[in-house]
Order: C-alpha cells, then structure tokens, then sequence
C-alpha cells in the first residue's frame, strides 16, 4: 500500500514517470507543471501493467493518472478497442473521451469513442464498426454493445472504473460486474473512486489482481484550496442571503448553487434571473444538448451562477467556478465532497460556503468528521455592506461607460436635450430618473427589492412543463393518456359541492411517496384540482387522502390507475372500520413540527424534500388567507420575511 506522504518536498517530473516524449509535448502544451500526488502515484504501476485501486477526491487528476499511462501502451497500428472506461453519466464519458483527446494531441492515428444511452445507435454502431483504440461510456449502453456483439473487447488490455462509489449510488454495480465479467481475465484493471465503501472493495477484491492501493489525503489534493464555511440559517430567508453573498463576496467569478431537488433549481434559477443575475437550471429533466449547453454557457461567461443537483453536477469542470453554495444541505458526506470538487479546478482557488438550518447542524458535524476538518461559520453581509457595493459598482459602471467612446455618441445628447428643453428639468433630475431605470432589478439600496410574486395556484404549479420530477425519480415512464377538458369539466361538476370523504391510497412512506407527489398526480392526471383534496396522511404502506364523496366508481377506479413512483395509486373508500395506526407526525396547527418521541425514520434513498414527514391539506380553509401563500408554506418553501 502506498501512502503519499503530504506534500512531498519535491514532486517527481513526468519525465521521471516515465510517459513518452509524444505525451510530454502535449502536458507541456497543456500547461501541466507537475503531476499530481494522484497522477505521481499511480502513473507508474499503470505503466508497469498492474492493477490498481485508487481513492482520491474529486478534483485531483484522476483522468490524467489513467488516461496517460492507456495512451503510452496503446497500440496504434489496430483499432481494436484496447482501453475501456466506464463512467457513471455520460457528461462524464464525454469529459473523459475529450481528455483523451487532448492528451493524445501527438499521437497519430488515436481514435477515442464516448458510447452512452440517448445517443443514436445507429451512430455508435457505425462508429464502433470503424474502430477505435479507447472506448468510453456508460454500463447500460455499453452492455447492449457487448450483448449485439458491435463491442468485441477480447484484445481489451486496460479496463478503468471510474467514479466508483457513483457508479454505486446509480445502481451500476451489477452492470459493472457483468461488464467485467465479459473481458479478458488477463486484463489490467483500475477501479477509482472518491470514497470507499465496502461494496467498492467487494468488487476490487473480485475483480482486481493484487492491486496497488493509493490512497490521497484530503490535504494533499485540491481540496485544501477550497476555502470551506457555512451559514448558519437565521433571520433571514436564504434566497435573500444567497443574494448577499452572490453580491458581496469579493472575487466571485462564477457560481454553482446546489438544490436538493429538480424542480428547485428552476425556481431558484428563475428567482436569481428575475432579479438580474445571469443564472440557469441543470437538471436531470434537461435535454443533453441544452445541459451541455448550459456548461458552456458557464464556462464562456454568458452564465455567472448555474443552479444544480448533485446528479446533473456531477464531475462538472469548469474551471471559472470560484463558488459552491450549498443552498441546500446534501444528504451526505460523499455528495458534499463531490459538490465542493467543483470549484478550486486545476490548481485555483475556490469558496465553498454550506447554508445549515438549525436542525441539519447535525449533518454539518458529520459533514466536519468526514472532511476531518472544521467547517468555518460565517456572518452573512449586511444589507448596508451590500448597497455600498452595488453603490460603487454602479458609479464605476457610470464611468466606464463615459469612459467608452461608443458609449455615448451624439443621438443620445441629442435625446437628453430635446427632453431638457420640452420639459424645462434640470440634466440631475433626469440622471436619476434614468439610475433608477438601470437599478431597478437590483435596487440600491436593499430591503427595496420588488416584493416576490405571489406563489403560483396548485394548478398552474402543476402544469409546468418538466413535471417528470414529480411523479418518478428513475427512468422515464408511459404516462397514462390525460383525460380530455371536458372530461375534467364533467369531473369538477361532479362535486364541486361534495362533502369529503376518506380514502385509502396502496402507497406510503415506505414507497418513497409525498403528498406533493400525490396532489400532482391527481391534478394532473387525474384532473382534481388542489380545492377538492383536503388532508393527506402518511403511513407506512399507504396513505390516506380526503376527496369529494361523490366520486363515481368510473372516476375512482381511474384515479386509482394513476402510477406514482411507478405504482398505482389504488385508491378505494376507507372503511369505517378500519383503523389507522397513529401517525408518526402529528400535523395540526402551531405545533406543526412536534416531533413524537423516538427516533425520526432516515430517509429512504431518492427522497426529495421532508414534507412527507407531516399530514397535508392543500385546500384553503381559512377565509382570508389566499391557498397559493398556505401551500408556499406546507411545500417548505420561504415566504418572504418582513
Ligand atoms: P478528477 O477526475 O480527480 O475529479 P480531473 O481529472 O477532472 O479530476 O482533473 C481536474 C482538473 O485538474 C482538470 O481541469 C485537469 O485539466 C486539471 N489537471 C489534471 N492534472 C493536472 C496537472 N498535473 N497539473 C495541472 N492541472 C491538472
Ligand atoms: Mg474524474
């Protein structure tokens, strides 16, 4: 086992590594100094044709340490596939396919290939039939390759994992192990992965022959560049703090905001657009075109601040990134790491700043245990820190602009004068009148922001176009035909003045399921609008729901068809008899968030959001309070505060 021992006092060149001149010239054009501890440990034994395990943060050059040590072995002269790399998502194939690319600059007659689900196969067939010496891709497509015999890998020498714990987390693991399976034993294997948990080891202790194992310390990787700090959430609502920051920290370049959930990083995204910042959504609901589009757009400054999940973020390198704000808490260790990996790229510096609600400070302390490092609080700016800035800002942007001789030509003197004259004001009056035009959607002076639109109705929350998020957390489903308008009509006539009745719901907490998840099934598919459902409880294996009484045995064997989370919702009346354990969370009124005694369940993986803990009434019932304001509040989102 080799430890690299932190921070050597004189690394190794890549010389001394023993790479080719070919790959030195590219390294030197690149502008790689030295390599990496990563790239210094492993780059040896790879060219020497062991095998390997590596753990080592993201961030560090884990593409380099495998890439380089593959192209210095490749066999130019065939086009057999010799190397074959297998990433959790295809923006990672794609990474690691265009970093072969670069690094094989001096190589004549390289071809790499990305292979990936949602790419033609037609394409890939032809491409594959044309050979190539690299293979990258994702297990599902690469087993349909394998399976069609359009991948013969029987002269595959070298077979990389990488990303491993992801590959995990995505339920790949069976597929790799297949995979592995399907090559030649006398294959060199490296398997790299940012953590290691035991299921990791399970598949290098099958699959991997006496493997050297890195390890990197957080300390000697990127990491120790990030600047890490969180925020302790308080008194001010988190889109108005996140503003603050995005304001007021000092070389701030660009920023990636990480959300808990898709549908979250649209609306924070167009909060952040609303109020003038250059930002955007990346999320899994997103074409692949438009995703990498966005990339670009970030890494070419057209975007300043990208607002993600872990998964559409994952291994993102863009190295203008000088900001990670973890708006929301991540669910663990691991995808805090991989979150903070994305700034502090190629040797630069990066701020990762952790927003903590009062009762996650205990993922905060795991969080510090895991990094094996405090994580500094922070005061958040003040909001006369912030006007001062957009203050000065704004009079040097004055001066720039008078400043610049295409700026002001004489149409626009022209334009002030003719109104000087037709209305007799003073040119300082009409200055400001114009600063307050150019200020408007970043005013000033804060606490003077345009109030936020009131949340939109159930229904129209529910017609937005990337609804996937809120039925599914895996693959695409058939949806189930929508019923026609008149349909809906006929329905709503049906009981519009129905008294409630309690049903039986064949879905509970067990499966994942949330009241949101089941108000926009019904409104959507079912064409039950948020007025006609009252409360919502969760139990372990069903739920309960209120709905009109007067539901036809038609209707609700229909609704009762609906799929969430790919089952159906079964819904039937609730016998009188029946009774109901007692609800692990009691929902009424102020004590809201009371919790019983005993311990609070953990999260089954994939859930999103923690309202599945209480009952949920999406109907009005207070006269005077308007529905969009209470559900804003029942789906945990943060109402302005005076
Ligand atoms: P990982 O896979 O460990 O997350 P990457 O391979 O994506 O890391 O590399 C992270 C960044 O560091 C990339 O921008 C890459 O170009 C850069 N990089 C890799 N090796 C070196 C090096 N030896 N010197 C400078 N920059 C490097
Ligand atoms: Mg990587």
């Amino acid at each position: 086992m080799t430890e690299t021992p932190s921070l050597p006092a004189m690394p190794p060149s890549f010389e001394q590594l023993g790479l080719p001149a070919e790959l030195l010239a590219t390294l030197a054009e690149v502008g790689y100094e030295t390599p990496s501890p990563i790239q210094a440990a492993c780059i040896p034994h790879l060219l020497a044709g062991r095998d390997l395990l590596g753990e080592a943060q993201t961030g560090t050059g884990k593409t380099a340490a495998f890439a380089l040590p593959i192209l210095a072995r490749l066999d130019l002269s065939s086009l057999r596939p010799q190397a074959l790399v297998l990433t959790p998502t295809r923006e990672l194939a794609l990474q690691v396919a265009e970093a072969f690319g670069k690094y094989a600059h001096h190589l004549r007659d390289f071809h790499v290939l990305p292979i990936y689900g949602g790419q033609s196969m037609v394409i890939q067939l032809r491409q594959l039939a044309r050979g190539a010496q690299v293979i990258v891709g994702t297990p599902g497509r690469v087993m349909d390759h394998i399976e069609r015999g359009s991948l013969k890998l029987d002269g595959l020498a070298t077979l990389v994992l990488d990303e491993g714990d992801e590959m995990l987390r995505m339920g790949f693991i069976d597929d790799v192990e297949w995979i592995l399976e399907h090559t030649p034993e006398n294959r060199q294997t490296a398997l790299f992965s940012a953590t290691m948990p035991t299921a990791i080891r399970e598949v290098a202790r099958r699959h991997l022959r006496e493997p050297e194992e890195i390890h990197i310390r957080a300390a000697t990787s990127t990491v120790a560049k990030i600047r890490q700090c969180h925020w302790l959430v308080r008194g001010v609502d988190k889109l108005d703090a996140l503003t603050r920051i995005l304001d007021a920290e000092e070389r701030l370049d660009a920023a990636i905001v990480f959300v808990r959930t898709k549908i979250g990083t649209e609306e924070l995204a167009d909060k952040l657009a609303a109020r003038g910042y250059a930002a955007a959504a990346l999320n899994g609901n997103m074409t692949q075109g438009l995703r990498e589009r966005t990339i670009e757009q970030l890494k070419n400054g057209a975007l300043d601040i990208v607002v993600a999940t872990d998964v559409a973020a994952r291994g993102i390198d863009v190295p203008r990134i000088s900001h990670v704000i973890n708006y929301d808490i991540p669910y663990d260790t691991e995808a805090y790491i991989h979150r903070i990996g994305r700034t502090g790229r190629a040797g630069r510096e990066g701020v990762a700043i952790l927003f903590v609600a009062p009762r996650e400070r205990r993922m905060l302390k795991t969080i510090e245990r895991a990094i094996r490092q405090p994580i500094e609080a922070i005061a958040l700016p003040s909001r006369e820190d912030v006007s001062t800035l957009r203050i000065s800002q704004f009079k040097q942007k004055v001066l720039d602009t008078l400043a610049n001789p295409d700026a002001a030509p004489s149409f626009f003197v022209d334009v002030i004068d003719e109104i000087i004259e037709e209305n007799d004001l003073d040119p300082r009056e009409i200055a400001a009148a114009l600063a307050y035009l150019v200020q408007a959607e970043r005013p000033l002076r804060i606490g003077e922001e345009n109030p936020q639109p009131e949340p939109v109705s159930m229904a129209r929350r529910y017609d937005r176009p990337p609804r996937e998020e809120i039925f599914t957390t895996g693959a695409p489903r058939e949806r189930a035909p929508r019923p026609g308008r008149e349909e809906i009509l006929t329905r709503r006539g049906a009981f519009t003045d129905s008294k409630l009745q309690r049903y039986r719901i064949a879905l509970g907490r067990d499966h994942g399921i949330t009241p949101k998840e089941i108000v926009g099934a019904l409104a959507n598919e079912g064409g039950i609008e948020g007025r006609f459902i009252g409360q919502i409880d969760l139990f372990d294996d069903f739920s309960t729901i209120e709905l009109p009484a007067s539901l036809s045995a038609d209707l609700l064997a229909a609704l009762g068809r609906i799929l969430v989370r790919y089952r159906p919702l079964g819904i039937r009346p609730l016998d009188k008899n029946e009774t109901l354990p007692a609800r692990r969370f009691q929902a009424s009124g102020p004590r809201r968030d009371e919790r019983p005694s005993g311990k609070p369940r953990t999260r089954p993986a994939g859930h999103q959001g923690h309202e599945s803990a209480r009952s949920f009434s999406p109907r009005s019932e207070h006269p005077g309070t308007s529905a969009g304001k209470k559900h804003a509040k029942a789906w945990g989102k943060h109402p302005k505060k005076k």
